[in-house]
């Protein structure tokens, strides 16, 4: 059993104003950098962590910067720069500043691993030159990303712990009030959830003590499996007629953009990867594609009395209430999908949307997002029905949401709660003088 958090009590004096912290969150096809804030006099207490400015970093991922790594640096100065006009000057020392890495830089990583070590430098260094109390740049674990993206949650959504003005203490939540995290990210995706039951493998487990209650959550993180990578297994295993593109589209692309990638190297087929090209010719069928997505998976392998989802991976049944985000939301929402239509609804509109011809669903600037809502709609349809086995019933279990409580949803918030001690293990002394 893992245990990813190792969380002390806080003991900081109190002092009425408020604190600043800055993550950036580099993923595999771009960063972010969020800068958050907290009054210092409340800080043990829950949910008084919100984000107070976020900035969108030019260019792509920081793992795109392989040839580059210096320029990956260059590429946060005005995200940094306008980040030091939101934090008052005398703030910004004791600001704590933490960049991780995901899904992009584990795969360079398995690539090339002293050139995934000089973009982390390349990016430290930059970061370094800020008068930040800068914590270094590091890769976090798919398993990290899953379970700080939980709590970043459930802290939001004040779901862990709530002060009773009757019963004059902390209460403990229901268990059925926290919520499960679904991630989608560019080259990773992340479940996090409480199992209803005993986890017949406790691999997937991981353990945290926050105010004072002990969680065990079922936390995986597949590789590869990020909407991006996906997609080019799906290129690769259906190359030409592509069922997942809109009738009308055409494109010639060179075969090294879809096997440069560690995900779908190993699975070259005769066609030489250094040369030639692949046409694409979409033929928008929501039915085929589908169908096309779920042969990415092997669902046959399960030694956990059928307790998998593919690849032979022990999950427990979904059980609760949970929220999906990035890509999930970015997809849903494009389809106006996020108001919790019912399955059946979801999946007309998705197969309504994938028949229509590209000249209709447009072109220019987003013409690559354009070309993929169809894809990356279905793609959701199968990771979550027949990966996760989400059905019909549990469906209407998950928001489509990009934040909470005015805070993006993501790893980062609760990574900087966790690595701060902002989440202090025992439940606050203090109690909340301004909520209820
Ligand atoms: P990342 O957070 O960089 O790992 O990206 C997550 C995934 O969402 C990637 O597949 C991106 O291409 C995709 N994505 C990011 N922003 C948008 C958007 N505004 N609309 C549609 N897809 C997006």
């Amino acid at each position: 059993m893992r245990k990813i958090l190792a969380l002390s009590p806080l003991t900081l004096f109190c002092v009425s104003s408020l604190q600043y912290g800055i993550v950036f969150d580099a993923g595999s096809s771009h960063t972010s950098l969020f800068v958050y804030q907290w009054p210092s006099d409340k800080e043990n207490n829950t949910g008084v962590v919100s984000q107070t400015f976020s900035c969108h970093v030019d260019g792509p991922g920081i793992s795109s910067y392989a040839k580059n790594p210096l320029q990956a640096g260059e590429s946060l100065r005005k995200c940094l720069d306008k980040a030091m006009t939101v934090i008052p000057t005398e703030r910004q020392q004791e600001a704590p500043a933490y960049l991780g890495a995901t899904a992009g830089i584990r795969l360079l990583r398995m690539q090339n691993e002293s050139v995934a070590e000089r973009v982390l430098s390349a990016v430290a260094t930059v970061i370094q030159q800020y008068p930040v109390s800068f914590h270094g740049a590091r890769i976090i674990t798919g398993e990290e990303e899953g379970a700080y993206g939980w709590i970043t949650i459930n802290y939001l959504l004040d779901s862990f712990t709530k002060y009773s003005a009757k019963q004059q203490a902390w209460v403990h939540p229901q268990t059925s009030n926290i919520l499960g995290a679904l991630d989608l990210g560019g080259a990773s995706t992340q479940i996090s959830f409480i199992p209803a039951g005993p986890m017949a493998d406790a691999t997937g487990a991981s353990e945290f003590r926050l105010y004072g209650f002990d969680y065990t959550i079922y936390t995986h993180s597949y590789l590869c499996y990020g909407q991006n990578e996906a997609l080019l297994k799906l290129i690769q295993s259906i190359p030409i007629s592509h069922p997942c593109y809109p009738i009308g589209y055409l494109e010639t692309i060179p075969a090294t953009s879809i096997y440069s990638s560690p995900c779908t190297a190993q699975l070259q087929p005769g066609l030489s990867a250094a040369s030639g090209n692949v046409t694409l010719a979409g033929t928008g069928n929501a039915t085929q594609c589908r169908k096309a997505l779920q042969k990415i998976f092997n669902f046959s392998a399960c030694s956990h009395n059928q307790s998998c989802t593919f690849n032979g991976v022990y999950q427990p049944p979904v059980s609760g209430e949970f929220m999906a985000f990035s890509a999930y939301y970015y997809t849903f929402s494009f389809l106006n999908l996020t108001e919790k239509q019912p399955l059946d609804m979801t999946q007309a509109a998705i197969q309504q949307f994938c028949a229509r011809n590209w000249t209709e669903v447009g072109s220019g600037q987003q013409e690559q997002r354009l070309r993929d809502y169809c894809a990356s709609a279905n793609y959701i349809l199968t990771l979550l029905l027949d990966v996760y086995n989400f059905t019909e019933t549990t469906w209407g279990s998950i928001s489509f949401c990009m934040q909470a409580a005015g805070t993006d949803i993501g790893w980062t918030l609760g990574y900087m709660l966790n690595l701060t001690n902002l989440i202090p293990t025992e439940a606050p002394v203090l109690l909340r003088a301004h909520k209820s």
